[in-house]
């Protein structure tokens, strides 16, 4: 029980790293705000969490909406007093090389990615800060940190989410609040499973060679990146502040043969 008595809300926790995070979470005794776009999965995950005998709540939200996400962080305060932890890992992805991606998309992927963090941080903090007390988890990525074929506008997201991660940790460390990065590498989510039919030819050599990005030469699963965050949000991790925390198989740092 390494989160008792902490309230957490995990944007984007209807599929994927955030439902297995909003999953462990619960397990580990925290009480669980699970937030979605897509209602149906968000009930999903909160049935989850009760059938295992964990403490939860779902709140329908677009996170690139400001009065949306206000509603939301008022409503958790209503009923709980309190956030904890803000774990933002809501996020889409971007396929195409910076020639071949339109308008729209790009803004999109900005909008989810950048904004959506923004927002989310912008509406807990006040109440961390009056708190003295707080945690934010923001989810980059390892292509924040190396290049990745046709991923321009996400691969521009993820590394502003982590220049954003060292700017709010200077920022607020007066107020007791850390602010740290969770960088994965290919994980085997609807998210990976939606781009592996959308931009290859054929899915199965597609699999191969992305598993080759990593030095495992398998992909992650959302379970190993819900233990990263886990790390992140529990006390264990108070000397780590302004910190992005790699969880890829290698990916970033080695290279294979
Ligand atoms: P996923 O698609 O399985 O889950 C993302 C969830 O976010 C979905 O349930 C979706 O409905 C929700 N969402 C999207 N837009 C939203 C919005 N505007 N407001 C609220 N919710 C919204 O994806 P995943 O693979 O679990 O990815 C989660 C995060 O991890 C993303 O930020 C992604 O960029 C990041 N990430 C994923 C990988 C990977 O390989 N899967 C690697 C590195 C980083």
């Amino acid at each position: 029980m390494r989160l008792i008595n902490k309230v957490i809300l995990i944007t984007g926790s209807g599929s994927g790293i955030g439902r297995s995070t909003a999953l462990l979470f619960a397990r580990e005794g925290a009480t669980v705000i699970v937030n979605d776009l897509d209602e149906a999965k968000g009930i999903e995950t909160l049935k989850y969490i009760q059938d295992a005998g964990g403490m939860g709540h779902f709140i329908h939200a677009d996170v690139t909406n400001p009065e949306s996400v206000m509603l939301m962080i008022d409503q958790i305060i209503k009923k709980y007093g309190q956030i904890d932890v803000l774990f933002n890992n809501a996020g889409i992805s971007g396929v195409g090389a910076l020639h071949e991606i339109e308008p729209d998309t790009w803004d999109r992927v900005i909008q989810v990615n950048i904004r959506g963090v923004y927002l989310s941080s912008k509406y807990v903090l006040p109440h961390m800060m009056k708190r003295k007390s707080g945690n934010i988890i923001n989810m980059s990525s390892c292509v924040a940190e190396i290049g990745l074929a046709r991923r321009a506008s996400y691969s521009a997201t993820k590394g502003a989410v982590l220049a954003l991660t060292k700017s709010m940790q200077v920022d607020y460390a007066s107020y007791n609040i850390r602010v740290n990065a969770i960088l994965p590498g290919t994980i085997l989510t609807p998210f990976v499973e939606n781009y592996l039919v959308s931009s290859y030819d054929d899915r199965e050599s597609a699999m191969a060679s992305i598993k080759k990005r990593q030095l495992s030469e398998e992909l992650g699963t959302p379970e190993d990146v819900a233990q990263a965050a886990l790390f992140l949000a529990s006390d264990e991790s108070k000397f780590m502040m302004g910190s992005p925390l790699y969880i890829d198989g290698g990916a970033t740092f080695g290279k294979n043969a």
